[in-house]
């Protein structure tokens, strides 16, 4: 990520996003904001500094992964490294009967956490940014239901950040409550593990099976390096009951709010496609994540005639086509040019070169399949839109 110009390191577990890892960042938040958006979760937005007592009144303030802080008249602050305190704290204040649950809210928000070991890249950084979304119901029923929403959502998440991914059985760890999935993608960088066999996956943590044993459905079980990218929690009434979540039942009495917690990392889920999509030469984006959809390389100089032809093609796929193209129009050899495209892996490269347009094309390539098309320069725009529109799917 940091070769091809995605990111760059500022500190330990510290990164800045460059303009090409932003803009595949922000399609994953807003693939996730679409499916959030999708089963009836609103969007909003809470701060990430915020007051210790609400951590204390949970008994959280003591996790050690917890920046604290104090302002200038000596009180107490944290940054949050999730959400449910503040929003436990909100919805205790506005949910007053059964009438106004059940209730899913998410925010797509920074969180900071002192991790013990930050690693490399973007995987376990001190501060990221999560995806959160939290779950208000009546009762386990109603908790089930919003539960089996969120799990419709992520497997469209994922399947459209066109990730593979297992879904899990995990530990319920620092949330408390009474169940939890995790989301697993696997690839060689990742820092967990997944047992998996026919018809079966499990974190190794919680299960007994090891690589090679007899699968429970028949087949042999791997135990293979994952990315966690999503992690969801039955979180019962751990939060209401501390911070007085409650709510009047038809028949006036005053219960507790039963609720879930839904998290996933659009930062892992980059670093997850790249890691399972690269080949030798770069990043094979999938299509509905990658920075641009088009890498336009001219290979002639300000003032050619080519050089004409190619700013003309890249005016006609943005004005009038509406794509998204990255177009290389540095003062640099072909060969420069071509590499970094290769590298950066757009589904489509779009090569305007003498030779080409002297018979009249430009040359696309498709990064995945290394297909080659010539397209003739008068439709070049279309030609390669339908391209991009197969690619697709
Ligand atoms: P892990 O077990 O890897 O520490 P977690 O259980 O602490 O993860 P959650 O608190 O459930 O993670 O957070 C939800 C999601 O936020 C994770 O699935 C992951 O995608 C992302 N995430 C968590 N911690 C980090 C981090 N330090 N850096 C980047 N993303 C993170
Ligand atoms: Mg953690």
């Amino acid at each position: 990520m940091v070769r091809a110009g995605l990111i760059r390191q500022l500190g330990a577990g510290l990164w800045t996003y460059l303009p090409a890892g932003w803009r595949a960042h922000r399609k994953v938040e807003q693939i996730i904001r679409e499916e959030m958006e999708g089963i009836g979760c609103q969007e909003m937005l809470m701060p990430v500094l915020q007051p210790a007592e609400i951590w204390e009144t949970t008994g959280r303030y003591g996790i050690e992964e917890m920046f604290k802080l104090e302002d200038r008249k000596g009180s107490p602050l944290v940054l949050a490294m999730t959400h449910e305190e503040c929003i436990t704290h909100h919805i205790a204040r506005e949910v007053r009967s059964y009438r106004d649950l059940p209730l899913m809210l998410f925010h797509i928000q920074t969180k900071e956490r002192d991790e013990p070991r930050p690693r490399a890249g973007v995987l376990r950084t001190r501060e990221f940014t999560m995806k959160d979304a939290y779950s208000f119901d009546r009762d386990e029923e109603g908790l089930r239901r919003s539960y089996e929403l969120q799990t419709e959502a992520y497997a469209r998440i994922l399947d459209r950040c066109g990730l593979r991914w297992y879904r899990v059985e995990s530990d319920v760890g620092m949330m408390g409550g009474s169940g939890a999935h995790e989301y697993m993608a696997p690839c060689a960088a990742g820092e967990d593990a997944v047992a998996l066999a026919p018809g079966f996956a499990a974190n190794v943590e919680v299960t007994e099976l090891h690589d090679g044993d007899p699968g429970p459905s028949g087949g042999t079980v791997e135990v293979v390096p994952a990315i966690e990218v999503g992690n969801i929690f039955k979180l019962g009434t751990r939060y209401s009951e501390p911070l007085g979540a409650t709510f009047l039942d038809e028949e006036g009495d005053e219960r507790p709010i039963v609720m879930g917690s839904y998290g996933i990392g659009p930062a892992r889920i980059v670093a997850a496609a790249i890691e399972q999509g690269a080949d030798e030469r770069g990043i094979v984006w999938p299509c509905a994540i990658a920075p641009w959809q088009v890498h336009l390389v001219s290979l002639a100089k300000a003032g050619e005639p080519e050089r004409e032809a190619a700013d003309r093609l890249y005016e006609e796929l943005r004005e009038k086509l509406g794509a998204e193209v990255l177009y290389d129009d540095r003062d640099a050899g072909a060969g420069e040019k071509l590499t970094d495209a290769e590298l950066l892996g757009c589904p489509l490269r779009i090569v305007a070169g003498r030779r080409g347009l002297a018979k009249g094309v430009v040359e696309a390539g498709e990064r995945a399949t290394g297909a080659e098309h010539e397209l003739p320069v008068e439709d070049a725009a279309e030609r390669a839109l339908g391209i991009l529109q197969g690619l697709h799917g």
